[in-house]
């Protein structure tokens, strides 16, 4: 698979706590010298607890935040050194599905013109093919072309991300970032839309950066899955090898939270001790080191870089120095 994206080095801090003097007295890292590549058809899956980084970071890719140093190489051009203006061209080819999918729909719009809008605004088609568009769209997400004239709430939760969902693919993006699309529906609803997702994903040949705070949702859909603990990417790996050797104890301890339904299989829940500290002031050295079941003297001073353990196997943990 050929690269699509390559994020090197990425952060983005945010100045908190102003003093008298209007100064900022702090810096909160919420995502710190992040590296890695998405690949062309891949569902890259990024996973996390609440806070660790993740929504930032897609955000970030599709030009929500803009990164304080690193850089984004897509499609052999580096994002991050463009002019606003030349950036805002690439913004079609990079869309957003949000987690909550009512606040991310105009309620004064209808499905269709919330559907057609982008198209119109990118001047995609000419207007009397919009309609149709707006049609097979509909019909692509599973809903029918009568719903098209009516208004956000009058959908359930689950159509309501299906039409984010139409209105995503409307502009035809090489790379969709979903951010947690199913952790605001009903668990019943959830397998439709993640299956949905993946028939899309299949059919369009598109890119997914899948981000979700649990490794159960992103097992179904993710080719390779990276983990993300205090704005750093603690863990890369293809899917299988990811849940079947998870090297990094934070790993270890999500993999172990997720319920096995066959009563004869038995693991040991590894339970976390601790909160997550606050990325204004983080632990020296690695900062898993407060909540580690394997922590070593060298864990409170050296911060462990991201390496490549095995073909594809990246993981930032003095166990593999
Ligand atoms: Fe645990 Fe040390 Fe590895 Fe950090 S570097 S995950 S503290 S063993």
């Amino acid at each position: 698979m050929s690269v699509l994206m390559e994020i090197q080095n990425l952060s983005k801090h945010f100045s908190v706590e102003s003093n008298f003097f209007g100064k900022s007295s702090s810096l909160l890292k919420a995502v710190d010298d992040v590296s890695f590549t998405i690949h062309k058809g891949e569902a890259f899956g990024l996973v996390g607890e609440s806070g660790c980084g993740k929504t930032t970071l897609g955000k970030i890719i599709v030009n929500l935040y803009s990164p304080t140093k690193g850089s984004m190489i897509f499609e052999g051009k580096d994002l991050t050194k463009l002019k606003e203006n030349q950036r805002r061209a690439y913004c079609k080819d990079m869309q957003m599905i949000f987690q909550d999918p009512y606040a991310s729909l105009n309620p004064r719009m209808t499905v269709g013109d919330i559907i057609a809008e982008p198209i119109v605004i990118n001047k995609l088609l000419p207007a009397n093919k919009v309609e149709e568009r707006v049609t097979y769209l509909l019909n692509c997400v599973g809903l029918a072309q009568h719903q098209r004239n009516r208004y956000p709430h009058e959908f359930s939760g689950g159509q309501r991300q299906r039409v984010g969902i139409a209105r995503a693919l409307a502009v035809e993006p090489k790379l969709i970032v979903c951010d947690e699309p199913v952790s605001a529906l009903d668990v019943s609803i959830q397998a439709q839309v993640l299956n949905l997702l993946a028939d899309l994903k299949d059919e369009f040949g598109l890119t997914y950066l899948f981000i979700a705070h649990g490794l159960n949702v992103v097992k179904h859909i993710s080719d390779r899955v990276g983990v993300m603990y205090l704005g750093k990417l603690v863990e890369i790996a293809p899917k299988k090898e990811l849940y079947a050797n998870p090297l990094h104890p934070y790993t270890q301890a999500l993999l172990s939270a997720i319920p096995i339904i066959d009563p004869e299989k038995k693991k040991q829940r590894i339970i976390l001790e601790g909160d997550v500290p606050s990325p204004i002031n983080p632990p020296a050295g690695c900062r898993f080191c407060s909540r580690c079941f394997k922590e070593m003297p060298v864990c409170k001073e050296t911060a462990p870089e991201l390496k490549e353990i095995s073909p594809g196997h990246w993981v930032a943990c003095h166990l593999f120095d």
